[in-house]
């Protein structure tokens, strides 16, 4: 009998929940999205499933149905109510023996989770406290892949340094991105973040801050930063789905400014929120 042991119970394998044998535990073998709703109403719903289909294609699961995606993600929010949700998504490549090799015949695992966005509304008004930690990812960061260690270690460390998220910072010295946000900053009224070459996800949050940034006539400029120009900007700011705009305002041991949130990230903020309405 082939036998799986889960904690101290031995069970035959033939009995085992197919949760247990999903591609995505094994090998982070999936693509998930985050997205959310404001006050009832989901937020870029076409761009979320949009770089979905991306990152399905980016890993070749293939022969999903995004209008199937949209309908189960327009029934489980109205069957959660929960107006400010946070709506998590992932199809993993399906549950099977542990082989590295697929085959052929996989039958894709979809799941997803609702529940209620906090109140962060501290964090904007105090801003985040940022530490850098090397990128360890691998090659291609615009797939939003369920491989998440090296982002999960860097998170690790950046609270283990007391601080709110980590910048992660490649081999060259220049920023990526955040573990689980998008890095922004400004230096002498110009908005400054790495192009969308530089392997980072291409956030969706970003694509709504260049343009509230249009509308209120600030410059913004696609190029990579390095941890020491950081440390110099005039502001910080991170971009992420779940808060939209997060000042920063201590990146490593280098305050920000003057250690508060700066006046054009307080724009953005007060610009973003009217795409939300
Ligand atoms: N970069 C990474 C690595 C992320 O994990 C995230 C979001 O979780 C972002 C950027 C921001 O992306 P979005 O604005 O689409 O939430």
């Amino acid at each position: 009998m082939n036998i799986a042991m889960i904690d101290d119970k031995i069970v035959d394998s033939n009995q085992l929940d197919r949760s247990y044998l999903d591609r995505g535990l094994y090998f982070g073998d999936g693509v998930y999205e985050v997205l959310r709703s404001y006050n009832g109403k989901i937020f870029a719903l076409d761009d979320h499933l949009a770089r979905f289909e991306n990152s399905l294609a980016g890993v070749e699961i293939a022969g999903i149905d995004i209008g199937q995606v949209r309908s189960r993600v327009l029934k489980a929010f109205e069957a959660a109510k929960i107006p400010n949700a946070k709506i998590y998504f992932h199809i993993t490549r399906g549950s099977g023996p542990r082989d590295h090799n697929p085959g052929l015949k996989m039958q894709p695992n979809f799941f997803l989770t609702i529940s209620e966005i906090g109140d962060y509304s501290k964090s904007k008004i105090n801003g985040y406290k940022v530490s850098t930690y090397p990128d360890l990812r691998w090659k291609k960061c615009q797939i939003k892949s369920l491989n998440l260690l090296p982002n999960v270690l860097a998170k690790m460390d950046a609270s283990k340094k007391g601080c709110d998220e980590a910048i992660l910072v490649d081999e060259a010295g220049l920023i990526t991105e955040g573990s689980s946000s998008a890095f922004f900053a400004v230096f002498g009224g110009v908005i400054q973040t790495a192009p969308l070459t530089a392997n980072v996800l291409p956030s969706i949050t970003r694509k709504y801050v260049v343009k509230a940034a249009r509308n209120i006539g600030i410059r913004f400029i696609d190029k990579s930063i390095s941890a020491a120009q950081a440390k110099n900007a005039d502001e910080i700011f991170l971009g992420v789905t779940t808060k939209d705009v997060i000042p920063a305002v201590k990146f490593d041991d280098a305050v920000i400014g003057d250690g508060k949130p700066g006046p054009i990230t307080k724009k953005l903020i007060d610009e973003f929120i009217k795409f939300t309405k």
